[in-house]
């Protein structure tokens, strides 16, 4: 039997509850992904559990292959698909032990380097000297300190549906930041937008994040984001009173929550999505934003769609790409440059309105500079803060003064 006949495909097809937009019909959306099993693997002789009963979580099976060696099987959602192989795991043992556990990935590579937490909050990096990346046999065994205490074991620190949707509340108390439920995924969670602003604004700036369920990094560089606009500084204040911005910070919650590699339900790449709007979450989010956007007077000035890769980089498009504000990319990253001179800035300037990507969709629509902003899988969560708290100043700096012309 094929790996691929083992795994269970789930394919169902219903309706999805969509209130039509403007006389279009609720789309019929299938569900095509390999569910795991959500279960705990218990092996009594060792006395140690494995588990992926949590959100996020992504183990598909688990053997022993020796009296303390264990080995994991990690797949992706469905095929092709980018290789971002997500894990995350909790292992347990009834007494103080050392183990092994190897991984292995059906379906892609090994590429996000080993987080450990005792809490599920607090992360630390699992020491270089307790794994091992074998390049030819495509495994990755991990050296594990267990005990009673559940260990959890990901690719980057957990911040899901859960710690998303807490910070996102707790933000709202805020007078100048509103948050409403702008539709929902294929499975039913919320799909939140936060304005935040006096409200009267014309002026609008979009963002969004977490199209791709690994992409941690991105989060972290949109929550600094949020965290500098909502600050209580003169520059804040002032771009409060002139800008209004939407903020979607979970595009694809239901990938998340599954612990999926890249897909939403139906298996598809939300960020290829941006053409054909044939998926639930892409065509709600765009009709809100479209929808603020066509108020009387509305004018878009910037897009930003955090996300996470291999390195720090900057998906913008080239200087010779008209936009309004002008030249405001090659302004902000100079800025950027000059503020941080030890960050090395790589940008990459492209448009192509055929690939699908949110970038494209919004330099088409609005002329804006469209910007995707991508973090380093294992960029320092603190070299994030810093560096995006000043990118969000440069912003709104920079934005004031196009404003004002
Ligand atoms: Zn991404």
């Amino acid at each position: 039997m094929t790996r691929t006949a083992r795994i269970v495909l789930l394919s169902v097809a219903f309706l999805l509850a969509l209130s039509p937009a403007r006389g279009q019909e609720p789309v019929a959306v299938q569900e095509k992904v390999a569910l795991q099993q959500k279960r705990t693997f218990r092996f009594e002789d060792a006395g140690v559990r494995f588990g992926n009963e949590f959100s996020g979580a992504r183990l598909n099976g688990c053997t022993q292959v020796g009296a303390n060696a264990f080995q994991l099987v990690i797949r992706p959602e469905n095929t092709p698909i980018n290789n971002s192989a997500w894990y995350a795991f909790r292992v347990t043992a009834d007494a103080p032990k050392t183990i092994t556990a190897t991984l292995t990935y059906d379906g892609g590579r090994h590429r996000y380097k080993p987080r450990v937490s005792h809490n599920g909050r607090d992360w630390r990096s699992l020491a270089t000297d307790r794994y091992i990346h074998d390049r030819d046999e495509q495994t990755v065994t991990l050296t594990l300190d267990v005990d009673t205490r559940p260990l959890w074991v990901a690719g980057r620190d957990l911040i899901g549906v859960a710690q998303i949707e807490s910070w996102a509340g707790r933000l709202a108390r805020k007078p100048f930041i509103r948050q409403s439920t702008i539709g929902k995924s294929m499975r039913g969670y919320p799909i939140r937008m936060m304005e935040i602003g006096n409200g009267k604004s014309p002026n609008l700036v979009f963002v969004i994040s977490r199209q791709h369920p690994p992409e941690v990094t991105g989060t972290l560089g949109l929550m600094t984001f949020v965290s500098k606009l909502s600050a209580d500084t003169a520059l804040s204040n002032r771009f409060r009173e002139r800008f209004l911005t939407l903020v979607v910070p979970l595009v694809n919650p239901d990938g998340v929550d599954a612990g999926h590699w890249r897909h939403n339900m139906a298996g598809v790449d939300l960020n290829r999505d941006w053409k054909d709007f044939k998926q639930p979450e892409t065509r709600q989010v765009r009709d809100a934003l479209l929808k603020r956007a066509a108020r009387p007077e509305t004018r878009p000035f910037l897009f930003l769609d955090f996300h996470s890769t291999r390195r720090d980089v900057f998906y913008t498009q080239k200087d010779a790409h008209p936009t309004f504000p002008e030249n405001f990319t090659r302004d902000w990253l100079s800025a950027l440059g000059k503020r941080f001179p030890d960050y090395q800035i790589r940008r990459t300037g492209s448009h192509d309105p055929t690939t699908g990507t949110s970038k494209g969709w919004f330099y088409e629509r609005f002329k804006i500079p469209s910007i995707t902003y991508e973090f380093g899988d294992h960029t320092d969560a603190e070299l994030i803060r810093r560096i995006t708290g000043g990118s969000t100043e440069e912003i709104m700096k920079l934005l004031l003064v196009a404003a004002d012309n």
